[in-house]
């Protein structure tokens, strides 16, 4: 797995430092680490003077990375990695909802970091494609949207993937997502089942349901990108050709409907035995909600499903989607002529407790 985490040598600070990592800087820019030595396992930078150590595999590229160093702790979070596309920042532990799938459960407490988060994201490569999650991100809406309209001024090139329960969307908010850039951000927003009771039951939140829709409204009239996200479970496993209906007919605005398997951590792993759908053995409802939307013209794609979980007719639809930090292979995949373009599997995925009817194609 891709480390995240790097040791760092304590360093004098009260409050968190952004840094960026530079293997050689001819003007380093104030948030800039110029490195100045390496043995073994050990890297030393320059930082505004000062002598910043950090302890990482000789062979690990961090050109370019972005790093947090938080005061007292002993490693410093990797918050962008230059050469990858899957950089997510964790905006909020709090959430107002208890998905029985969530893989990040939420927290009491918020520690507020957006000021650290827009510097990180300003010092991005070009170009670069930014997930935010929680938690609930829209919990604190006025701080993401200033730290995004700030980010619109100095960073238009950059992308966002906003992950929210979408429940907080306000028409006030209008006026702002068009002046972030509604070409900036795709929202991707959970919907479970067609009827309050289903959605609501997996949620965990009464209203839950009944609120879509004003939000859905209002990113459309602001013309915002919508990916739908629906993960598949025992719950929800036989509305699904009924969740295709109502999406091709109430929601046929969306960029993409995102069809998901579960992932097995968080809640995710605690609900597994009773939440664990083995579509590789029965696919007969998702390939009906498939065909369903598709006849309705909403775009589908199957994400985090194995390739050879999926009928090959609709094995198009399964991107490699598990971010290549989290990802893994299972030992029957080295004879697989599809490895390079399957997603395999969450690192944390227990095959002894997962999809029946996998192997080779
Ligand atoms: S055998 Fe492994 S690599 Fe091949 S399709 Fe299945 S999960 Fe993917």
């Amino acid at each position: 797995m891709i480390e995240l985490r790097i040791k760092v040598d304590p360093f004098p600070l009260v409050e968190p430092l952004v840094v960026r990592l530079r293997d050689a800087a001819s003007g380093p820019g104030p948030n800039d680490a110029v490195l100045i030595g390496m043995e073994g396992s050990r890297r030393e930078y320059d930082f505004q003077g000062f002598s910043l150590a950090l302890h990482a595999a000789s062979d690990l590229k961090l050109d370019n990375d972005v790093i947090m160093i938080v005061p007292g702790q002993a490693s410093a979070r990797r918050l962008l990695r230059a050469d990858s596309q899957h950089n997510t920042f964790l905006v909020t532990e709090q959430c107002d909802q208890l998905c029985l799938m969530c893989s990040q459960p939420p927290k009491k407490q918020h520690v507020d970091l957006f000021s650290e988060l827009e510097t990180a994201a300003s010092l991005a490569p070009s170009n670069a494609y930014i997930g935010l999650s929680g938690g609930e991100p829209l919990l604190h809406k006025r701080k993401l949207f200033d730290m995004l309209l700030s980010l619109s001024k100095t960073r238009p090139d950059l992308m966002f993937h906003i992950l929210t329960n979408g429940q907080h969307f306000g028409e006030e908010d209008i006026d702002t997502l068009q002046e972030i850039g509604v070409e900036r951000i795709l929202w991707g927003i959970p919907l479970y089942a067609a009827n309050a009771d289903g959605h609501d039951a997996i949620v965990k939140k009464t209203g839950a349901f009944d609120r879509l829709p004003k939000s859905f409204s209002i990113l459309f009239e602001s013309g915002a990108a919508i990916e739908l996200r629906t993960v598949v479970m025992q719950q929800n496993y036989d509305e699904l050709p009924a969740l295709a209906g109502f999406v091709g007919t109430a929601l046929p605005f969306l960029e993409r409907w995102a069809i998901m398997q579960l992932e097995n951590i968080g809640f995710g792993r605690m609900n597994w035995d009773s939440s664990f759908k083995d579509t590789s053995t029965d696919f007969g409802n998702v390939a009906r909600a498939i065909n369903i939307a598709t006849a309705r013209d909403v775009p589908v794609q199957l994400y985090n499903f194995p390739l050879c979980s999926v009928p090959a007719r609709y094995r198009h639809l399964a991107p490699a989607s598990i971010s290549d930090w989290k990802n893994k292979q299972e030992p029957f995949c080295a004879d697989c002529s599809s490895r390079q373009r399957c997603g395999g599997f969450f690192e944390w995925y227990d095959h002894k407790k997962g999809f029946r009817g996998l192997g080779p194609i």
